[in-house]
């Protein structure tokens, strides 16, 4: 009987008993997720596992050739048992049979043999300190066996290992899976013909049973532009749904608060402003909700263009809400915010519209006051954290959800605000200053269309940065200080950045490598601002500033320092995103190696801001020529955001990129590479939205459809799993 269906239970292809194994050990049930379970490598035939690189506990796949078979008598009973000795040439390997097996193995394993053999490695250092390796009674196909259905020079291709299953057991219920293949295939013909893309049949044939190395690489080819169009082809489709909900079109009015604020602002839009806030202006005109992402890096100017994106959603008569990721982010936009509405905040006889801040911690009649402004409509514009996402909080007419800083919000979240607008979606503008690159975007984000601003407003300054290795030279350290006072004598202020908060247990625990138990702990924002207050700063204003202080602090602290009245402010991260402090003009980060690279540049973007060079100081002990400090290295020679995010993902794992809420995508990924497959990924995606236009339910690919249904469900179910 032909196998024509992935989802077609392996039982019934196999047969029960070679199906259990692969399905207790692997998880596999269908022939489809057998088909998909690939080579980690190929042997070559006559090349010999290197015995040493085996690993205590390891379950392996051996090739090795026999080199003495000897019986032995059991130490505490009677009998014996059969003691092969397997070498690579180089180093030995010993294997233990007892009973019936053993009487097998003397039969077949004679010295000379080469062999396949698997089972877990045993690792045990001798008296004399040499690691002696066993496998104990392992598994093996000696090579005639497994020669005599194959071709001499094919490669072998060895499975990942699992418990008690072993490679050629998988091999051979994939061959006799492949022998009664016939499946259709569901990337359309004349797309594999232009993309010069093996048939999926024989992909799938040629991986697990490559006649040479051309085979592997074809199939390879195609099976890596399937991963990328499929999770394309479900990205595009879901935005394709997306924008056929119906949404309340706010295309604002010609002479209203949105063109009172241009003609009153301070500055000239630069043109990546202007283009970006024409887009989104006619995506918020259309009776479908936007879905954008904004990209731009850190002093871009984003903040502009989604205020000017939130005045057209309240001259239409609806309300915006600004949702930021931490505490003082929100107080700080909102400060901003009323500052460059002027007298257009506030609403009243101007005719202009009131500003609500909604956070977590604020007094009960301030919180009361805000939340009445924005279920009456008050407020047009309403700032907040998370708290905007509780239950209590009502909009009168929600039209636009602007999520500043997207990398810390998930999907869920910003659905969950969707849900506070009555009658249709509301429209959506994500901002993110962590420029990613396309593809990771395009994966990541692929439901959103992609808007970047990629030129900085002129007059701003350049920010040089410098590695200050502490240890080796602490008298640059000593010029470190020195530089602060200078700029403070200049009349300007500067940010200290520590990793840790210090003086109390349970720190913000913002750094995944701070809890290295080898090293001396990081450095500490209380004891080093007092440690600089009282020597190095003497004399100048220090403040603290950190996750901790009760927020009525935190804002007080950083008015002080926003009026110029602090002079140098000690702080976390707290002040990672978006603080925008213009008289600023050096930023020094302690202990820098502890940060991940794109928050050093998040960091590093704090200065230089408001015309004036800024000036970052990365002091580290990280010796030269270690990695740490070719990261720091690698932040300090450039600007660029981009390039920065893709030193910072390289040395990440990319389940960690994809993120949490991404893991159901990252399953579907086998040999695609989000980084190095970029081209694929580019080409996959014009593809998917090439088909999707002219057949955006897909009537004409059944096959095509039927595999994205499945994927989304899979996706679906494991989403749900997780809450
Ligand atoms: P980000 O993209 O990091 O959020 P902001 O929106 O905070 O950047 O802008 C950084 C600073 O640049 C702000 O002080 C803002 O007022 C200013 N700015 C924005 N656009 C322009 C412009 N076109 N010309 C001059 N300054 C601008
Ligand atoms: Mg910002």
């Amino acid at each position: 009987m032909d196998v024509t269906r992935f989802d077609e239970p392996l039982k019934l292809a196999v047969g029960a008993k070679t199906a259990a194994p692969l399905e207790s050990a692997l998880g596999i049930a269908t022939v489809g997720e057998l088909l998909r379970h690939y080579p980690r490598r190929y042997a070559e035939r006559g090349e010999l596992t290197p015995i040493a690189s085996l690993e205590h506990d390891d379950h392996v796949t051996v090739v090795g050739r026999v080199s003495a078979v000897q019986r032995r008598p059991m130490k505490n009973r009677q009998g014996t048992w059969l003691d092969v000795e397997v070498t690579d040439g180089k180093d030995r390997l010993r294997l233990a049979f007892f009973g019936k097996g053993a009487f097998v193995a003397e039969q077949r394993l004679q010295p000379g043999t080469e062999a396949t053999f698997s089972g877990k490695v045993n690792v045990f250092v001798a008296s004399n300190g040499t690691k002696r390796r066993s496998l104990a009674h392992p598994d093996y196909v000696t090579e005639d066996e497994e020669t005599s259905e194959e071709f001499a020079t094919a490669p072998v291709p060895i499975y990942p290992s699992a418990q008690n299953l072993a490679s050629w057991k998988i091999q051979r219920a994939v061959r006799t899976v492949l022998d009664v293949l016939d499946l259709d295939d569901p990337l359309p013909a004349e797309l594999r013909r232009r993309l010069r893309l093996p048939g999926l049949a024989d992909a799938l044939r040629d991986i697990h049973r490559p006649r040479d190395f051309g085979d592997v690489a074809r199939a390879t080819k195609r099976l890596k532009f399937d991963e990328a169009f499929l999770l394309q082809a479900v990205l595009v489709r879901r935005r394709i749904a997306a924008a056929a909900l119906p949404a309340r079109a706010r295309p604002g009015k010609p002479d209203g608060l949105l063109a009172d604020f241009d003609a009153r602002l301070p500055f000239k839009l630069t043109e990546g402003q202007r283009a970006v806030g024409e887009e989104i202006a006619a995506d918020l005109a259309v009776e479908h909700p936007m879905h954008r992402l904004l990209q731009g890096e850190v002093g871009a100017g984003k903040t502009v263009v989604a205020l000017r994106a939130m005045l057209q959603v309240v001259d239409s008569g609806g309300q915006a809400a600004l949702l930021a990721p931490t505490e003082v982010l929100a107080q700080q936009h909102h400060r901003s915010i009323v500052t460059m509405l002027g007298d257009l905040a506030g609403g009243g006889m101007f005719g202009g519209t009131g500003v609500a801040l909604l956070t977590g911690s604020m007094g009960a009649a301030a919180r009361r006051a805000n939340l009445l402004d924005a279920a009456s409509g008050a407020a047009g514009i309403v700032v907040g954290t998370h708290a905007l996402l509780q239950d209590k909080v009502q909009f009168a007419d929600l039209g636009l959800i602007v999520v500043d800083e997207q990398h810390r919000f998930g999907v869920e979240q910003r659905d969950a605000l969707r849900e506070k607008s009555q009658g249709g979606r509301p429209h959506v503008l994500v901002m993110t200053a962590t420029p990613i690159p396309r593809t990771v975007a395009m994966t990541v984000f692929g439901d959103l269309e992609v808007s970047t601003l990629s030129q900085l407003p002129s007059g701003r300054a350049p920010i040089t940065s410098h590695v200050v290795p502490a240890a080796e030279k602490p008298h640059y350290l000593e010029r470190t200080w020195e530089r602060i006072r200078e700029e403070v004598g200049l009349g300007r202020q500067a940010y200290i950045v520590c990793p840790r908060i210090g003086d109390q247990e349970g720190d913000e625990g913002d750094l995944s490598a701070a809890d290295d138990s080898e090293r001396r702990p990081p450095l500490a924002v209380i004891e080093v601002a007092e440690m600089l207050a009282t020597g190095p700063l003497n004399g100048l204003n220090v403040a603290v500033l950190h996750g901790k202080l009760p927020p009525e602090e935190k804002d007080a602290i950083m008015r002080s320092f926003t009026r110029g009245e602090t002079d140098v402010l000690v702080a976390t991260t707290v002040i990672e995103v978006g603080v925008d402090v213009r008289n600023a003009s050096v930023m020094v980060i302690m202990d820098a190696d502890r940060f991940g690279v794109s928050q050093l540049h998040q960091l590093r973007g704090r200065v230089g801001r408001g015309g004036l060079p800024g000036l970052c100081l990365l002091v580290t002990d990280a010796l030269p020529e270690t990695p740490a400090r070719a990261r720091l290295d690698a932040v300090a020679a450039t600007l660029d955001g981009f390039e920065l995010s893709r030193v910072d993902l390289e040395q990440r794992r990319e389940g960690d990129v994809l993120g949490a809420a991404q893991s159901g995508r990252k399953s579907s990924l086998r040999m695609l590479q989000l980084l190095r497959d970029e081209d694929v990924i580019e080409t996959a995606r014009q593809e998917a939205l090439a088909l999707m236009a002219e057949d955006p339910l897909l009537e004409s690919h059944p096959q095509l459809k039927a595999e994205l249904d499945a994927m989304v469900a899979d996706e679906r179910a494991e989403f749900l799993e997780k809450t």
